[in-house]
């Protein structure tokens, strides 16, 4: 598996180099954005890290992107001129950059996925069916918590969360989400479903969902210790959408979920 890694430089970029070559691929690219201060350092051994994204892409069969919103989209498209297979794990994804990746994905295998962990994958399929089996009678909440550096709210796997109690429900997220709470808001009507981020520290990532009914209450919780889990997933994923027809695709259809 040869694997172009955009944001080489970065915390996940990093971690997604050493478990790119621990899972025994090469890294055909290491990529930062131009005039970063990592070009021409060492990325991995015998590659230094480069600014040209396509160029790198020409000897690879896949990349896998940890970079920032507004580098997502032209990096898909590259992508998807060249033939080569998208890992994505960039989150706070605005229209444009989803509209690139479905255009995208009516050419290559795009595997997006706003949290790469088994955990959280399997996170996601619990709370849906906790949702369906507890009813309308139990209140919704998300708390995540993240890092202080993290640029987006409410994190992507918050959303993720999100949705998944939202199909249990049969809600829709659009609608019944709300994002924290100040002043005179009343009481809670019953079809909310509260996303809450907190921000802080070093922290990799907590996200917990609450099922408040009257005289008791559920939480699942997932609480990731390291970055490893992530590009552990990433690189799982970049191997199984080498092989994959041209979609869009999830981490739950990479894991058979
Ligand atoms: P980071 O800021 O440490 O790294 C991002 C890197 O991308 C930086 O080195 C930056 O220079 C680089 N970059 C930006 N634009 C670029 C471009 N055009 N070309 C090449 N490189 C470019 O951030 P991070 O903690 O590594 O997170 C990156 C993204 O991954 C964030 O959106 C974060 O929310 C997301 N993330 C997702 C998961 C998941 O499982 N899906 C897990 C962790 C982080």
């Amino acid at each position: 598996m040869r694997v172009v890694v955009p944001g080489a430089a970065g915390k996940m970029g990093k971690m997604v180099i050493e478990a790119v070559l621990a899972a025994g691929g090469s890294v055909a690219g290491a990529v930062e954005r131009s005039g970063h201060a990592a070009i021409g350092a060492a990325a991995a051994p015998g590659v230094q890290v480069g600014d040209d994204f396509a160029g790198a892409l020409r000897a690879a069969d896949v990349y896998i992107d940890f970079t920032a919103p507004e580098a997502t989209g032209g990096h898909v498209e590259a992508a998807a001129e060249l033939g080569v297979a998208a890992v994505i794990g960039t989150t706070g994804l605005g229209p444009e950059a989803r509209a690139a990746i479905m255009r995208a994905g009516a050419r290559i295998a795009v595997v997006v996925a706003p949290n790469f962990s088994l955990g959280v994958n399997l996170v996601c399929a619990l709370v849906e069916e906790a949702a369906r089996v507890l009813g309308a009678g139990y209140d919704l909440e998300v708390v995540e918590t993240h890092h202080r550096q993290k640029r987006d709210a409410p994190s992507g796997t918050a959303l993720a969360i999100g949705e998944a109690l939202a199909r249990g429900r049969g809600l829709d997220l659009g609608t019944a989400r709300r994002a924290g709470r100040d002043g005179d808001v009343g009481a809670r009507p019953p079809g909310e479903i509260g996303l809450h981020a907190v921000r802080g520290g070093d922290v990799v990532g907590e996200h917990t969902a609450f099922f408040f009914g009257d005289g008791e209450r559920v939480e699942i919780t997932h609480r990731a210790t390291s970055r490893s889990v992530f590009a552990a997933g990433a690189v799982r994923a970049a191997a199984w959408a080498i092989g994959q027809p041209p979609g869009v695709y999830s981490m739950r259809d990479v894991l058979g979920l």
